[in-house]
């Protein structure tokens, strides 16, 4: 837009009608103001420079200033000056091409801003990586000695020399028992380390998922005695092959059947069901506990995790096993998910795919259905 501004009273004179349109002024308008009223209030101390600027040297380049528009809103500008002069060679107009940047600035502005969200992102990303590396350090650090340290108290507590009091016999127990503990959460350690760096390797073969799953619901079976609770199981009757790691997949069953305990009260009940949901096998854990609050629901499954309740002060626990078997989970190309009301109980679900056996078998046994 151009403006021409008589310099004697600093009245708008004249001007083209892009002005009128940028600005939203009528041209009687305009032409009743002064060009200090069309500089934004915050920039009016410029302003007082640029003119000051103008009226000595008689023009002005690229001046970068907020002018206000009707209805109170204002743009940015590049102020380009030049003068008029009498035959005297006195100023008595100034001529000023005035270029709307606020589509610049804007652009600069959300330039900045990814620019300084690229850079902060980078540097979330370094931090976590050194969080992991600190982990996985600090654990390898941990299992050396307390490796040394399991293995002199099991020598010890073989009683060789015949020695020991049964005091110290006891004692030994209590150091080979806290031992472990220690192991089993640097081992829990180790596993969030190495799903956070992707270095999570699982050794697969052809496993039978109904097999598996029994041998971990056995190995359950104490626990829940141990607190008056039932545990019952349905399973298919035939294998349900999956391709993966046994040892693995016995971890995700027992965490699993472990919370379901720990987070339950006596004389509840557990249920194990394992079914076939098209091609993937659904091992589902229902329990009757005291179940998960909804604001707690999106926070489960991350590290160091638990739920603030009467249970999981008394329970002893970390809040590391839910992010190791979903990573577990993940590797294996299935997916884990839970419903759960508070005071009512969860309802933990694993899908794992089927092997192309646990395919054919599934198949097989739909044939057999049919031809019965
Ligand atoms: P931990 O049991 O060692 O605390 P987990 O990662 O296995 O760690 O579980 C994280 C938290 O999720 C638990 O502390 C508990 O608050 C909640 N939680 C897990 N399973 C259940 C469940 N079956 N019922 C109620 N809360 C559960």
């Amino acid at each position: 837009m151009i403006i021409s501004v008589d310099v004697e009273t600093g009245f708008i004179v004249d001007h083209n009608r892009t002005a009128n349109i940028t600005l939203g002024y009528e041209p009687d308008e305009l032409e009743r103001m002064r060009v200090f009223d069309l500089y934004h209030p915050s920039d009016r101390s410029k302003a007082k420079s640029i003119l000051r600027r103008f009226r000595n040297v008689g023009s002005v380049v690229d001046a970068r200033v907020k002018f206000v528009v009707k209805g109170g809103g204002s743009i940015d500008v590049s102020v380009n000056m030049t003068a008029i002069r009498d035959s005297s060679g006195k100023i008595t107009r100034s001529i000023s091409t005035i270029r709307d940047e606020s589509e610049r600035v804007e652009a600069e502005k959300v330039l900045g801003f990814a620019r300084q969200l690229d850079s902060e992102n980078r540097e979330l990303v370094r931090l976590n990586e050194m969080r992991s590396e600190f982990l996985s350090r600090v654990s390898h650090e941990l299992r050396t000695p307390l490796t040394a340290l399991l293995a002199f108290a099991s020598i010890l507590s073989k009683d060789r020399t015949g020695t020991l009091t049964p005091k110290q016999a006891e004692q030994l127990g209590y150091i080979r028992n806290n031992g472990w503990k220690l192991e089993g959460l640097i081992e829990d350690l180790l596993d969030v380390a190495r799903a956070e760096a992707g270095s999570f390797d699982i050794d697969t073969s052809e496993i039978d998922l109904t097999g598996v799953i029994k041998s971990a619901v056995d190995e359950a079976h104490s626990i829940f005695e141990l607190k008056n609770q039932r545990l019952s199981l349905d399973l298919p009757t035939e294998s349900a092959w999956i391709t993966g790691d046994d040892k693995r997949i016995s971890q995700v069953i027992s965490n699993l059947l472990t919370n379901a305990s720990k987070y339950s009260l006596p004389a509840t009940n557990t249920t194990v069901r394992l079914s076939r949901e098209n091609r993937r096998m659904c091992l589902t854990i229902i329990d009757q506990g005291i179940g998960i609050s909804e604001s707690d629901m999106p926070k489960l499954f991350s590290p160091f995790f638990r739920a603030d309740n009467e249970l999981t002060r008394r329970e002893a626990g970390t809040g590391l096993g839910l992010v190791i078997i979903k990573s577990i989970v993940e590797l294996h190309g299935g997916t884990i998910t839970v419903d759960s009301t508070e005071g009512t109980g969860s309802t933990f679900r694993v899908l794992l795919p089927l092997s192309v056996e646990g395919l054919a078998t599934a198949a097989g046994s739909i044939t057999d259905h049919l031809a019965s």
